[in-house]
């Protein structure tokens, strides 16, 4: 810095001057030459720093109207000058950087919304506006629930679980059917990102439709023939080995079959959006004893099954569907444990949530099969899967249960030493009564 190495130089010669001068003129005229000095380099600076402020109190200091200085304040100016020059450069970049990424955004087939940590509006893309609605100048810094009005939206943005999107119907435009998912990242802000799913949509109705109606039309075909096939069975006193094994073959597979069509058409009622789950108080005790004594009679005493309930707390939900998905986990326990095996049926409230598990200490699942479970017909050992009348349906039947109930389904297994098969309901499903208040943790 020379011009401050200047001026300290300058302050410096002028205090030798003024002490040179002290004895020669006396200390009076001394000191006066040397306060006079002094004031007038106050004077100096207090002019800059006026001009200094006076340039940063316009609107917009730019580089053009920086004031003319010389010395150690033409230094601080033309840093000052750099200073801003590489600044708006930079600015100038981000802006492009911003521009392209705003650009790129739009072109997305996606809806893309940024919504701050209370779910308000920050910024959406032209798309977004479209699949909801919305003017963004208009609709900015609105919360989200007011332009998506859908309970199971409000239900999918506070259960925090955001691992499957949530499917739709726009009900502004009947036609539009969107896959929303939400992505928390930085400061609890969260990414909304909205696919227009209506075309996939019809053809996975027309699928769903037409399993559904071919499955519906196998029911009666599959109760005349097993029904006679009964009828004969009955009626067969004399016939030949060969015409009874045929009998009993016929019947087994005609059970099973039934069997497949009943879990086909229970998977398309789950699968349908129009049809919502029928909401009501369900008393897991009482549904957990009942299938307790079902299982015992499964078992047919080749098990030890317990039943530990330790909570009494009801769910909000589908009587009919929880049976089915517990029953499809209980009666797997049973299938795929060898005699003797134990198996552990819990209900207990666990950090808040309804926690329902199955526990066995059957042959176990290994690690690799474990995602593709709930897949349909998805089975680790078909035979066995069809030995037991299993249909390959099952967990699938479970899943479906589970989401639509905002639960979530957690396998840990290893083979040849059991599974564990872990439910659990969010709180908001949970209803404690007065009389056994819900613990804490358990
Ligand atoms: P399935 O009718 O074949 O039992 P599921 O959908 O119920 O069909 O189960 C899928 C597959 O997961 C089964 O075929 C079996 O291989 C495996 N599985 C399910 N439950 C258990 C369990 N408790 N122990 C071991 N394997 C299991």
């Amino acid at each position: 810095m020379p011009g401050l190495r200047q001026r300290l130089i300058s302050i410096i010669l002028l205090t030798i001057a003024s002490a040179v001068l002290w004895p020669i003129l006396g200390a009076v005229p001394a000191l006066a030459f040397y306060s006079a000095a002094l004031l007038l380099l106050y004077i100096h600076h207090l002019r800059h720093l006026v001009t200094l402020d006076e340039w940063l109190k316009t609107s917009a200091p730019a580089t053009s109207t920086l004031p003319n200085a010389t010395g150690a304040w033409g230094d601080v100016f033309t840093r000052l000058s750099r200073l801003m020059h590489s600044q708006s450069r930079s600015q100038e970049k981000l802006s492009a950087a911003l521009e392209r990424l705003q650009h790129a955004t739009s072109a997305m087939p996606e809806g893309v919304a940024i919504l701050d940590e209370s779910d308000h509006i920050e910024w959406c893309n032209p798309v977004a506006e479209q699949h909801f609605s919305l003017d963004f100048n208009r609709d900015a810094g609105q919360p989200i629930t007011h332009l998506v009005r859908q309970n199971q939206f409000a239900e999918y943005l506070v259960t925090r679980n955001y691992s499957e999107p949530l499917i739709v119907r726009q009900s502004r435009q009947q036609e539009l059917t969107l896959s929303l998912q939400l992505i928390p990242y930085g400061n609890k802000q969260k990414l909304l990102i909205s696919r227009d799913i209506t075309l996939l949509e019809r053809v996975e109705t027309m699928r769903r439709d037409f399993v559904a109606n071919v499955s519906h039309e196998l029911r009666t075909p599959l109760t005349v023939i097993g029904g006679f096939l009964e009828t004969l069975s009955e009626e067969d006193q004399t016939g030949s080995k060969i015409g009874k094994r045929a009998l009993t073959l016929m019947t087994d597979q005609t059970i099973r079959m039934q069997r497949l069509v009943e879990d086909l058409l229970a998977l398309s009622r789950l699968e349908n959006a129009q049809n919502p789950v029928q909401e009501g108080n369900v008393n897991i005790v009482e549904m957990l004893r009942e299938l307790y004594h079902a299982a015992q009679s499964l078992s047919a005493g080749r098990h030890h099954v317990n039943l530990k309930l330790d909570t009494d707390a009801q769910l909000r939900g589908s009587a009919d569907e929880l049976h089915s998905a517990f029953s499809n986990l209980i009666s797997n326990a049973i299938r795929y444990t060898a005699d003797g095996g134990e198996i552990l049926l819990n209900w207990r409230i666990d950090d808040g949530q309804g926690l329902f598990l199955v526990q066995d200490s059957g042959i176990g699942i290994e690690s690799e099969h474990l995602p593709r479970l709930t897949e349909r017909f998805y089975r680790v050992d078909r035979s066995r899967s069809r030995e037991t009348g299993g249909t390959g349906l099952g967990l699938a039947i479970v899943k479906h249960v589970l989401s639509r109930h905002q639960a979530n389904l957690e396998i840990v297994s290893e083979p040849g030493k059991g599974s564990r098969f872990i439910v659990r309901f969010p709180e908001n499903r949970l209803i404690v009564t007065q009389d056994n208040p819900m613990p804490k943790q358990s």
